[in-house]
């Protein structure tokens, strides 16, 4: 049997194998160790006792002290009087009746009724604690803590202390641990025995001199207070610390391979703008925008710097990203180098392709395009150009990084989406540079991210954002709908028709409702065909169970203004820009996340024209979703919803507090809501690396040990070099 922090948890006092067992699954808890770090997510002060007659039932929680005054037994649907003999397999619920003197209160049972009713003798006076609930107008509890009442004369037996504070932690439970008995008190008991046997085997895990840089309690006092806090400021310093010290690794360790991949001389030096970047900037048919010109700066000072390039640039639709690509993509022309830009399909390479060539035109470099379907033929001429080099800029899909497409000297690849590319794809590309180094990178994403988040997420790469968009756009209006404004919404839509706008209808394609999906996008194209009959309006639909073949006629026919409306799955093709499709109609907008239906409404206002985003949903809809709909309607910023959607899936929550894409999952910090902390953490772990880059001093020997930790180990998709 191991001791200390590794000893397992079946042998703590209380819990036994078959407990354990469950708290592995559920929890994965698996030892002293994993408990000590298995945190409250909430806490409750049960010193506190309310009278019933100032009990609401939107409280969290309850606690009341009062007498049973009767109890009633109910079987299937009837009351059964309490005779002799009442059989307790039989019978469902049981109500107890309790009264404080200020008012009585209904106490509701449906598991352990006979063991609960041979304990509330009536005439007793007992704690109960609870979650009230309105019930036909009344409030009741159900299920609430039962503790026999303190008596007056001395402490509690076995209910709470009164009077002190009093603070008890209460933690991610789920349902299957919940009907094995482990309830709060036993997680609590649990917890008391974890510190008494663990917490003197736990090693400080932050050098001294950081503690008292940031004002950190020691870890022994924090994990003290964070299970059982003595008073609320020893509880909001503990909670400090910990916090701080999940996010100071984390950004200690995203910092570290930026630093590390910054001091290496390892990139291709581009000194000059060269004559290609010139040609196409004084031929633009407009000037760049403040924060492109800022962004561009940016990517110049990466590029001249030997250093690879590893940035992130971040805009929201429509903010001009292909401009600030194409411009990046000169530099390393001019400065002898070959250019990829990378797109997640085919539809979007083509996209690409096609924006660029008005702008390559004053450049005269060569340019194609490079996709699965490219004919074998043109394959072979490309191949042949790239390497030769007699190609500048290549754009494509995968294909580009199949084994047989050769570059002459790749000095930069670009990459739109990148969330879509896994490592392995990306690691196929750099085998590509021929010429000693890795080729520049840059990671185009649409998809705002908060700036926590993308400290998190993008820590170890530099980030360039593009927070304005170009001049003269107007403003998307959008407007929430149900079934009864159908008719209107078609009349408005002949209308925009007439006006010569193209409308987008846009429908949810989910794995789990592929099949119901399909046919509610197919009877919808049908009703869609019968309300705007042909010749006189013309359709087209796509969707993902189409050949490629098909797929494109039917996306070039409305992206060319042959059909006036597009009905599509979600997935398939939101890159694409039709400037004169002014109405974007998003059915079952509900089941959409705010990020997509972003995505989706960025597809129109690209024109000059008033545009509008309309939001069609059922009648009933969850409060989140409602939620959604409405911040769809009240901001068109990107950044903004991306914050409110991160504190609405925002992490606290009951179950699984796991957040998604994170490279590590945090157990009590909150990128949501300790944006704070974070900024703290990364100033101090940016310090520490400032100074010691490699971590081998004496004092950093701790952090130096902490990040060897398998979980330090990003493999994540994200990370680029
Ligand atoms: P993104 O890729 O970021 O969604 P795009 O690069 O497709 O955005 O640009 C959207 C539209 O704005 C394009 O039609 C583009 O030509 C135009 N555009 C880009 N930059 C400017 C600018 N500085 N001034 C005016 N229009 C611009
Ligand atoms: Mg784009």
């Amino acid at each position: 049997m191991a001791h200390g922090l590794d000893m397992e948890i079946q042998f703590l006092p209380g819990v036994g194998p078959k407990r354990a067992e469950l708290l592995r699954k559920e929890l994965a808890v698996e030892t002293v160790g994993d408990l000590l770090r298995l945190y409250p997510f909430r806490y409750i002060d049960k010193s506190s006792i309310v009278r019933i007659c100032d009990a609401r039932p939107d409280m969290a929680y309850l606690q009341i002290r009062a007498k049973v005054t009767r109890a009633e037994l109910y079987g299937s649907g009837e009351a059964v009087s309490e005779g002799a003999a009442v059989k307790f397999n039989t019978i469902r619920r049981m109500s107890v009746w309790v009264s404080d003197g200020t008012g009585d209160m209904e106490m509701v049972f449906f598991k352990g009724i006979k063991w609960m009713h041979e304990k509330l003798k009536p005439g007793t006076e007992f704690i109960f604690f609870g979650k009230p609930t309105a019930f036909n107008g009344r409030m009741n509890m159900v299920h609430p803590e039962v503790d026999a009442a303190p008596t007056s004369a001395g402490p509690a037996v076995s209910g709470p202390p009164m009077g002190a504070a009093c603070m008890t932690g209460v933690y991610p439970s789920t349902e299957r641990l919940k009907n094995a008995g482990v309830t709060g008190k036993v997680m609590n008991k649990m917890m008391e025995a974890a510190l008494e046997r663990g917490l003197q085997y736990t090693e400080e895990s932050l050098p001294e001199y950081i503690m008292k840089q940031c004002g950190l309690v020691p870890l022994h006092f924090a994990l003290r207070n964070i299970h059982f806090p003595k008073d609320m400021i020893s509880l909001e310093k503990s909670k400090y610390r910990l916090k701080f010290e999940e996010l100071f690794y984390l950004q200690l360790s995203l910092l570290k391979q930026k630093y590390v991949r910054s001091r290496s001389d390892q990139g291709i030096m581009m000194p000059k703008v060269g004559e290609a970047f010139n040609l196409c900037y004084n031929a633009l048919p407009f000037p760049l925008t403040g924060a492109q010109k800022r962004v561009i700066t940016e990517i110049r000072n990466d590029m001249k710097s030997g250093h690879q390039m590893n940035r992130l640039l971040q805009g929201d639709v429509g903010s001009g990203k292909t401009m600030v690509a194409v411009l990046t993509a000169l530099i390393a022309i001019g400065n002898g180098f070959q250019a990829c830009i990378m797109a997640p399909t085919e539809v979007l390479a083509q996209q690409h392709y096609k924006n660029i060539q008005k702008f390559l035109a004053p450049t005269g470099v060569r340019s194609a395009l490079l996709t699965g379907s490219s004919k074998t033929s043109e394959r072979r001429e490309i191949h042949a150009g790239l390497e030769d080099g007699s190609i500048g800029i290549i754009v494509g899909t995968h294909a580009l990084i199949e084994d047989n497409v050769i570059f002459r000297n790749l000095g930069l690849a670009i990459i739109d989406e990148q969330h879509r590319f896994g490592v392995e794809q990306r690691s196929r590309l750099w085998r590509k540079a021929s010429c000693g180094a890795p080729p520049h990178v840059l990671v185009m994403t649409a998809t705002p991210i908060p700036r926590t988040l993308a400290m998190t997420l993008y820590g170890d790469l530099d980030v360039s954002v593009i927070d304005e968009l170009p001049p003269g756009r107007k403003p998307v209006q959008t407007i929430h709908a149900t079934e009864g404004k159908r008719p209107a919404m078609y009349r408005f839509m002949k209308d925009e028709i007439a006006k010569g706008r193209q409308i987008f209808i846009v429908y949810p394609l989910i794995n789990e409702t592929e099949k119901l999906d399909y046919q509610s996008l197919e009877a919808g194209a049908e009703e869609i065909m019968q309300k705007f009959p042909f010749p006189d309006y013309k359709t087209a639909v796509v969707h993902g169970k189409q050949l490629n073949d098909v797929k494109k006629f039917n996306m070039d026919a409305f992206a060319e203004g042959r059909a006036d409306i597009l009905v599509a799955t979600s997935v398939i093709e939101v890159g694409v820009d039709v400037p004169n499709a002014s109405v974007m109609i998003i059915e079952s907008a509900e089941r959409f996340g705010l990020s997509q239906l972003h995505q989706l409404r960025g597809r129109v206002g690209r024109g000059s024209e008033k545009s509008y985003c309309i939001l069609m949903t059922g009648h009933k809809m969850s409060k989140e979703s409602r939620h959604r709909i409405e911040l769809m309607c009240a901001t068109e910023n990107g950044f903004e919803l991306a914050e409110e959607d991160m504190k609405m899936r925002g992490p606290g929550d009951l179950e699984g507090t796991q957040q998604s894409g994170l490279p590590i999952s945090l157990n009590i910090a909150s990128l949501a809501k300790d944006g704070l902390i974070l900024n703290a953490a990364r100033d101090c772990a940016d310090a520490v690396l400032k100074e010691d880059p490699t971590l081998t001093s004496d004092r950093n020997q701790m952090l130096r040990k902490e990040l060897r930790k398998e979980k330090y180990q990003v493999k994540d998709y994200s990370k680029i070099s």
